[in-house]
């Protein structure tokens, strides 16, 4: 998954570039940047290896999902169906708008159960927003069906899964829009960033002034431009977005080593018969920076977690269920709704209301399933060594 982990001397030329002019900000200054233009360079580059007619870069995946959420309308009231399963980031940026996360259930995709997503539609519902959790994604022809039965807009978090593809098209390219992070630990790192990405150019020009305090972005300078709507700053810094396209020029190395080390690592699971894998939707490739892996219960992953941690192997291996920033089970502040600011009452209600909601189908997936992170660096020696001890480990728990 991590792309920092083989980080060099192709970032530091393109970081140099940059400080050559010292001219740190992406817009202006054209005379003394020298042709030094990284972000605009970075967006071409995402929309050329994703298959995009759009790119909006962004200060982070965070950024990106409420410039996303804005650029699409959502806001006030409007109801985000999203996964009890994914990252704190996507339920903040619906927070942000102004909008209410609507927490469904998830299925052995690790993603969007369409039949709960079906189940949740009310008048208010505005959105779908499938997450495409550690790498691999939700069934997007059955969500897509559903959001043009009932006029929904489609927005993917792909901030996980840069690199996986549905039918052949990039994750992310596929709804009205999608978003990566560019943050540390994702498969293309900036240090922190993201993007917007989209085919439709009414959401991408207002995505473009949104991250920029509302510039149009028309003007001969910008004190010359013009303020169409309120805007916030969501910029990449020019070093920020250096980094990401010595980053994306290495994806294709990044995704070849992700998926022979994943392939490799697997054969070793496969061998012990009561593991069972992650579904992949028909016509997905995942991008393997994740191997997910279920056992037949709950309390045999409990023990098998306990042991690997005693052996010292749980380092790279992600228990979700009982971890804090990935599923609903441990989001106590989003379910008491503690905030710094006030937030809207209907935001207040129903987030407290996820104090009494049940997670039945969910919960039985999680509390089953291990994800191990797949490491670019390991060597084929390393890969035998830590397939060897886990099936060591998780033969003696399931005897
Ligand atoms: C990383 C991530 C984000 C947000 O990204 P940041 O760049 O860290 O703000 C959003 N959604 C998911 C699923 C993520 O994993």
């Amino acid at each position: 998954m991590p792309g920092f982990e083989l980080f060099g001397v192709e970032e530091r030329k393109e970081v140099n570039d940059v400080l050559e002019t010292g001219i740190l900000m992406r817009y202006g200054f054209d005379g003394p940047r020298k042709g030094i233009w990284k972000a605009l360079e970075l967006e071409e580059a995402i929309k050329k290896t994703f298959g995009c007619d759009y790119a909006q870069l962004t200060s982070s995946g965070t950024a990106a999902l409420t410039t996303a959420m804005a650029a699409l309308g959502i806001g006030s009231g409007d109801e985000v169906i999203m996964p009890s399963f994914t990252f704190v980031a996507s339920f903040e940026a619906v927070l942000g708008v102004g909008a209410i996360p609507v927490l469904v259930d998830i299925d052995e995709t690790l993603t969007l159960n369409p039949a709960a997503v079906r189940a949740a539609i009310t008048p208010k519902t505005k959105c779908v927003m499938p997450v495409h959790m550690c790498g691999s994604m939700a069934d997007l022809d059955a969500l897509q069906a559903i959001c043009k039965e009932h006029k929904l807009i489609l927005l993917e978090d792909a901030c996980q899964s840069i690199g996986g593809t549905y039918k052949g098209k990039a994750l992310g390219t596929i709804g009205d829009a999608g978003t990566f992070s560019f943050d540390f630990v994702k498969m293309i790192t900036c240090a922190e960033g993201g993007v917007v990405m989209t085919n439709n150019k009414d959401v991408y020009t207002k995505s473009d002034g949104y991250t920029d305090h509302g510039h149009d972005h028309l003007g001969v300078d910008r004190g010359a431009d013009l303020h169409p709507f309120i805007g916030y700053n969501y910029r990449i810094s020019e070093l920020h977005a250096a980094v990401g396209l010595a980053q994306i020029r290495k994806l294709d190395t990044f995704l070849a080593l992700q998926k022979k080390n994943n392939k490799a690592l697997r054969a070793y699971l496969e061998t012990i018969p009561e593991i069972t894998f992650r579904v992949v939707p028909e016509g997905g490739d995942d991008s393997c920076s994740f191997l997910s892996w279920f056992l037949p219960t709950a309390e045999l992953t409990q023990a098998v977690i306990d042991a690997m941690k005693a052996e010292g192997i749980l380092a790279g291996n992600f228990y979700w269920y009982a971890n804090n920033w990935h599923y609903i089970r441990k989001w106590d502040h989003l379910k008491q709704a503690i905030t710094l600011n006030r937030i809207s009452n209907e935001q207040e209600v129903a987030l407290k209301a996820l104090q009494h909601a049940e997670f039945p189908v969910s919960d039985a997936i999680m509390s089953r399933c291990v994800s191990t992170a797949i490491s670019l660096v390991w060597t084929d020696e390393q890969i035998k060594e830590k397939g060897e001890k886990m099936v060591e480990v998780i033969r003696k728990v399931i005897g």
